[in-house]
């Protein structure tokens, strides 16, 4: 894992204002990458770095004079309007191109640099965004056992997860052609659904549109066919994370899913947010991974003393609700629940180890998500459908509307930040996505 080092220093500021202030996402610790363009250019999409309310150009960066060595390098892949060839020269190169732009942004930078390099900064209000990377495979997890809880308990009461959650961290393979960044906006879907005690399934729309707060697990270096990444050897492989929202179809999910698993129900649309948290930034935030000892224990191949130590993220992350009304009526979006990242039964090692224990190629630009990110309390559900218990008990939003599940016109919000005392607080930005009728 990371050491912790002077990128960290929560006393750093830069002579970009807007990154000094209280609150901001992207403070000069922070430094995600996105892949942007001025809205509405035919610029080419290349990866910028945030830093406060701006982004740092990194094709420009690349063409200037600031940079060199290993930074000039990564620097340079990360100016193509994919990441994956950036991705792809692996943690040196990574920690080499922070580092530079650590200085480069810090407020110790001399004048004469800031200065040159404000013609390399876009203000995030003028940019739009794409999927950072060509994603080859997307697999997403379950491996939240307050999720899982509470979704077996919404069948029976006494219910509990299914025998091999304890010991796999289990997934199905998604769909990449629907993942979007965010701004996304899709169509209830249409599929079959099986009413309670109907003897045939009907077409129609989507009747129990859900959203899944996750993690998205960006895959850095891959391996080669054949040769599984040990547990040991997983954190190298994985470049950053970003929020994710899984929308998922229930009623059409509930009667396709036995016995494959999640099909039209998960493959109209998943949202993320544009920028990549780094794992060198997530650094600080790291806690012990616990299993109780009533618990299984994990197998040897997923069992460490480093992912013990280390092996959970306390990221914070809420969910929020706009509907078409807020938005007319400018109330704003409702907070509709919040948990952390460090209750997740498995951590994102383990998905990596995993994956390809049995011999599964990963490559630069894969994404994971995390699966639905639930807490153990009240209010910490990921999903509508456990918070209102398959809309028996719909939760009201701030202007007086109630939603059991989503309506036309919704649009779910995504946010996720760490704090901790002395060190800065860094943010995700935000995946919004927006639902639209269907089109039947
Ligand atoms: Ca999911």
């Amino acid at each position: 894992m990371i050491e912790l080092n002077h990128t960290h220093d929560a006393g750093a500021r830069s002579w970009v204002a807007s990154a000094n202030a209280a609150g901001s996402d992207f403070p000069i610790q922070n430094l995600p990458y996105a892949m942007f363009r001025r809205t509405g250019s035919p610029e080419p999409f290349r990866g910028g770095v945030a830093i406060g309310d701006q982004v740092l150009d990194l094709a420009a960066l690349a063409a200037g004079s600031h940079v060199d060595g290993l930074a000039l390098d990564a620097a340079r892949a990360a100016a193509l309007p994919a990441l994956n060839d950036f991705f792809a020269l692996g943690p040196p190169a990574w920690q080499a191109l922070r580092h530079a732009v650590f200085a480069l942004l810090h407020s110790d930078a001399p004048a004469a640099t800031a200065d040159d390099l404000r013609g390399c900064l876009v203000p995030q209000a003028e940019v739009e965004y794409t999927v950072p990377a060509r994603i080859g495979d997307y697999t997403d997890f379950y491996t939240s056992i307050d999720h899982a809880l509470n979704i077996s308990r919404l069948m029976n009461p006494d219910g509990d997860v299914t025998p091999n959650f304890r010991w796999v961290p289990t997934a199905y393979h998604g769909r990449v052609s629907t993942i979007g960044v965010s701004g996304q906006r899709f169509h209830r879907p249409m599929g079959q659904a099986m009413a309670p005690g109907a003897k045939a399934p009907t077409y129609q729309a989507c009747a129990r549109l859900d959203y899944e707060l996750e993690l998205g697990v960006w895959i850095g270096q891959g391996n080669a066919q054949g040769e599984a990444i040990p547990l040991a050897r997983a954190e190298e492989h994985i470049f950053g994370l970003c929020l994710l929202n899984d929308w998922s179809a229930r009623d059409i999910q509930f009667w396709e899913m036995a016995p494959l698993g999640p099909f039209l129900a998960k493959n109209f649309a998943t949202t993320i947010s544009p920028w990549i948290v780094t794992m060198e930034a997530l650094a600080p935030y790291r806690q012990a991974w616990t299993r109780p000892a009533n618990e299984p224990q994990p197998l040897p191949y997923l069992e460490s003393s480093a992912n013990r130590e280390g092996g959970a993220l306390d990221i914070r992350l809420e969910v929020w609700l706009e509907s078409e009304k807020a938005r007319e009526q400018k109330t704003g979006p409702s907070r509709l629940s919040g948990t952390s990242f460090r209750h997740q039964y498995w951590s994102i090692a383990q998905m990596v180890a995993h994956h390809t224990v049995g011999g599964c190629s990963l490559n630069p630009g894969d994404l994971f998500g995390s699966g639905t990110i639930s807490g153990p309390g009240e209010g910490e559900a990921g999903a509508i459908i456990e918070l209102t218990r398959a809309a028996q008990t719909p939760v009201t939003l701030a202007n007086g509307e109630t939603r059991g599940f989503l309506e036309d016109g919704d649009a779910v919000l995504l946010r996720g930040w760490c704090e901790k005392p002395g060190h800065a607080r860094i943010g995700f930005g935000e995946s919004r996505g927006t639902v639209l009728p269907a089109r039947g």
